[in-house]
């Protein structure tokens, strides 16, 4: 078969310290499987089992399921008779059972997006087998029916559709509560477990017509099958696309023994990290519960205790529970399993020190018996990434170089963020406690269900619990309140990964989904009510709290000074006010990329003298308005380069279209009119005058300059006034200014003779000079082609990709947005290459205005100041392109400071 005869094995086995594969399998063997083979080589234990690899996923999407089975038959025949060896139990045996958990397994994690089957294997005789064996009838029980259950949603499509379905299982589960007048699972007898397989079977042949399938090998079967069609449900596409995983992808099975945490008080299970995912602080700390499954920590439904005594008792703080209450109901592992404890501990220490980075473990203890389950590259906050990378530098775990790659730039985004200022809070505004599972300030209108978190411009979607199905509700709210669930509930665990604030488990909130309403105590929260959650503290509080920017840490510190020993490119900034140049020299800008003069002429005393400029017909009226226009943006260049004292401040010329100046509103217009003294009939006809149909391809950039020298006049005399004046006062200013939209080379020169004129006469009567460059931005792709002849003349290039980007793939900017979804949904374009720097494309354009510009000046200063710059992907292309630096706004100068380094750590 064609599709099929590149592939090699298909099945790896692993178990009792070995196994077929390894670590650095993962594309293979997915991250989950990779990593279960190498604990097995570290001797570990782990439950022996088998990976079915990520080739068979892609494999199974093109020729279907018999044929997969056929092709897969005899190495899993072989795998399921190595894990029998270990267990010494037998795979459809009615005596003596073997049951099998079938997970998923990208090469990534993507935790809940895809399907598992747990407890497979049991049918009505081998349940029996199983009772016997374990001398515990409701244990089995129990399993059977949480099997048929997962296996009628997963497998036989009994999964509820949306929300306002019921989960035909869950109902009958509630219904059965209700008659016998109980409230937990844990209460049901083994009379009422047997009474929900018969019914949980029944329901499944009337919705399906097909009856439970008792014959392992099919459940076995069947589950591998729902696994790979899993990567391809909703909730896995939609996961892959916000983190841009591709769909040929695939992902692994994993089918190993159960073991179970279930099988009385000397069972339990747990979740555990090497470091603390919220803050990156080096403690060992985690969640388990003694008599439980998996997902019985996770769900929620449950308060989990603590796994070390520390921890334990700072939860009891938070969770305002006595030390006698704690110890009583809520000990942690260390004080009741001591043996188990220590046998964890070690563990956590042997992989930490394996992987070289923290971990996110599952643990199983079976009948007082430890298995580790699995272990991953623990998800964790921004803060949680600094720390980790910058103390495992310490700790020389890991050189700086791995430091450095260790940290996602964007992630360093949310150390940014503002948080609660303090000084505006009240005491009795705080009304309940959570736990403060992601870190972070959010303010929010409450809404309760995820598919409505965008009901509202800023929302915190407020649920009991969140789960998988929940998750782009997460990404689209500010922030996440649960009532229910730990440190590792889902809502926790996600919201770290997505760098959003969230408190979890606050106790005291009831939340009434039909009515939409939240309590807590006396108080009613509704839907669109207002509240704020501090992610840090776990405080709940009522209404809106104002903000105040974040402090950083001194790892934050370590790692930027660490990124400047690598970078070879410098990061510069984009900025148009002293407020941002200030903001931006503070995260360590060298300097000003871009400001764009426009901006400067819209504030309420400047746009008046603006439209008295542009209406004007002659050019004395043009020059008398900009004379009233030169002191304001003198001044505005005297704050900026004051600001960035020493530094380098690219300056560019007026670049958008006249019309977007003049009112287009007939009010405004009337207002104008009289301002003016003019009539209105005037006013409407010279703004009839500027439409353009193409504004973006029509009077704008440097073509207004060349039309109006007397801009540039005035705008080349603030800038070398401005200068001069801070020189006097023993302030240095670096002025470079620049010529935006140059397409030849004339335009550029006929600009150059303008500022050096202008220049030179307020040299001459002020007796004193300044240093300034003149140089151009590269944004219209003929300047690509004539770039060794612009810069025989021009200081220095900065790419505008903005414009490049526009007018390469001819998308217009302001309309992009109208098919920019559908082309990216369909796959026609892979990334939006106004947010990413188009490397086929307008990238080449880049790399050949580069080196055409140093073909006739080899030391042209080159550097890019369009939306990219401060995109880590685009950042990575300017450092192999050649560049010297790279300005991006104010808060994504950090970001770029580390993808400066990445790449030329990468480039070496
Ligand atoms: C650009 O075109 O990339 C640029 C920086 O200029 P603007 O966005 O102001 O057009
Ligand atoms: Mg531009």
């Amino acid at each position: 078969m064609e599709t099929t005869a590149e592939i090699g094995t298909r099945v790896y086995k692993f178990g009792d310290k070995q196994a077929d594969g390894n670590g650095g399998m993962k594309n293979l063997l997915g991250g989950k499987g990779a990593n279960l083979a190498e604990m097995n080589t570290l001797g570990i234990p782990v439950p022996p089992g088998f990976t079915i690899t990520t080739e068979v996923c892609a494999e199974y999407n093109k020729i279907g399921k018999k044929a997969t089975v056929d092709l897969l038959k005899e190495d899993v025949n072989l795998a399921i008779q190595h894990i029998e060896e270990i267990m010494g139990a037998t795979f459809n045996d009615p005596d003596n059972p073997l049951l099998i958990s079938v997970r998923s397994g990208a090469r990534v994690s993507m935790p809940g997006m895809m399907d598992t089957v747990l407890n497979l294997g049991l049918n009505d005789k081998a349940v029996q087998g199983l009772a016997k064996m374990t001398g515990n009838d409701r244990f089995a029980w129990d399993s059977y029916r949480r099997f048929i259950q997962m296996y009628g949603s997963v497998v036989m499509g009994m999964k509820p559709k949306t929300k306002e379905d019921i989960d035909p299982f869950e109902e009958i589960i509630e219904h059965l509560k209700e008659k016998r007048h109980i409230q937990l699972d844990t209460e049901f007898t083994v009379q009422d477990l047997q009474d929900l397989v018969y019914d949980f079977k029944e329901v499944i042949r009337k919705t399906t017509g097909l009856k439970f399938p008792t014959d392992p090998w099919e459940q076995l079967w069947g589950s591998v099958m729902a696994v790979f069609d899993s990567w391809n449900g909703d909730r896995a596409v939609y996961y892959r696309k916000m983190h841009g995983y591709p769909p040929d992808w695939g992902t692994a099975v994993n089918v190993q023994a159960m073991v179970y945490g279930n099988m009385g008080d000397n069972s339990g299970t747990g979740v555990c990290f090497t470091r603390d995912a919220a803050t990156g602080e080096n403690v060992f700390n985690g969640e388990y519960l003694i008599n439980a499954q998996g997902e019985d920590v996770v769900a929620g439904v449950r308060t989990p205790q603590q796994i070390t005594k520390q921890g334990s008792k700072q939860w009891a703080k938070l969770a305002q529970v006595v030390e006698d209450e704690r110890q009583d109901q809520f000990p942690s592992l260390e004080e009741i399993m001591p043996r188990i404890y220590k046998e964890l501990y070690t563990y956590q220490d042997t992989l930490e020190k394996h992987y070289r980075d923290m971990q996110d473990m599952e643990f199983t203890i079976q009948d007082g018996k430890l298995w580790i389950l699995q272990t991953r590259n623990g998800k964790r906050t921004g803060a949680a990434m600094v720390k980790i990378a910058i103390d495992l530098l310490k700790e020389e775990l890991i050189d700086e170089k791995e430091a450095l790659l260790r940290i996602e730039p964007n992630k360093l985004d949310e150390l940014l963020h503002p948080v609660f200022d303090p000084a505006g809070l009240e005491k009795d505004d705080i009304v309940a406690q959570g736990l403060p599972a992601s870190p972070g300030a959010a303010t929010g209108q409450i809404v309760f269900f995820a598919d409505e978190a965008d009901k509202f411009k800023n929302t915190i979607l407020t649920r009991i619990e969140t789960s998988p199905e929940d998750l782009e509700g997460m990404n689209l709210a500010k922030g996440i309140l649960t009532a229910r669930g730990g440190m590792t509930s889902h809502a926790a665990v996600v919201a770290r990964g997505m760098g959003k604030c969230c408190v979890s488990g606050a106790g005291a909130l009831k939340i009434d989904y039909k009515n939409r309403v939240m309590r807590v105590e006396k108080k009613e929260f509704h839907e669109g009510d207002w509240i704020s959650i501090n992610g840090t503290t776990g405080n709940i509080i009522e209404g809106k709290v104002p903000t105040m920017e974040p402090e950083l840490s001194g790892e934050f510190a370590e790692l930027m000074k660490l990124s400047d020993k690598y970078a070879t490119m410098e990061v510069r900034t984009n900025a148009d006010t002293p407020k941002d140049a200030k903001v931006a020299r503070s995260f360590g800008a060298l300097g000003i990329g871009l400001t764009r003069t426009e901006h400067m002429f819209f504030e309420v005393d400047r746009i008046m003298a603006m439209r008295e400029m542009i209406l004007a017909d002659t050019i004395k009226g043009r020059k008398f308005a900009l004379k009233e226009l030169l002191p304001m943006q003198q001044k505005d260049f005297e704050g900026i380069f004051e600001m960035m004292e020493g530094l380098p401040v690219t300056i560019r010329l007026l670049d958008p279209p006249l019309h977007e100046f003049v009112p287009h509103q007939l009010a405004t217009q009337k207002e104008l009119a009289e301002d003016l003294h003019i009539s209105l009939a005037a006013v409407k006809n010279k703004v009839a005058d500027l439409h353009e149909f193409n504004p973006m391809l029509g009077h704008r950039g440097c073509r207004l300059g060349n039309t109006y020298p007397e801009i540039t006049e005035m705008q080349a005399t603030a800038i070398i006034q401005a200068a001069l004046n801070l020189k006097a006062k023993g302030i240095m200013a670096k002025p470079e200014i620049m010529i935006p939209l140059v397409g030849t080379v004339n335009e550029f020169v006929e600009q150059e003779k303008i500022i050096r004129a202008t220049a030179e006469k307020i040299f001459k009567k002020r007796k004193d000079r300044i240093d300034y460059l003149i140089g151009t931005m590269i944004e219209v792709p003929r300047a690509v082609m004539v770039a060794a002849e612009i810069a025989k003349h021009a200081d220095f290039f900065s790419f505008g990709t903005n414009d490049l980007t526009q007018m390469a793939y001819g998308y217009s900017r302001d309309d992009a947005s109208k098919f920019m979804k559908v082309y990216l949904e369909k796959g026609i374009l892979t990334e939006d290459p106004f947010e990413v720097l188009d490397r086929e494309g307008v990238g080449q354009l880049v790399v050949m205005g580069t080196e055409n510009g140093r073909s006739t000046k080899p030391d042209l200063k080159v550097g890019i100041c369009g939306e990219h710059g401060g995109e880590p992907k685009s950042v990575e292309f300017c450092h192999q392109a050649g560049m010297n630096y790279v300005s991006c706004s104010p808060y994504r100068v950090p970001i770029a400071r580390v993808a400066a380094a990445q790449a030329a750590i990468r480039s070496d």
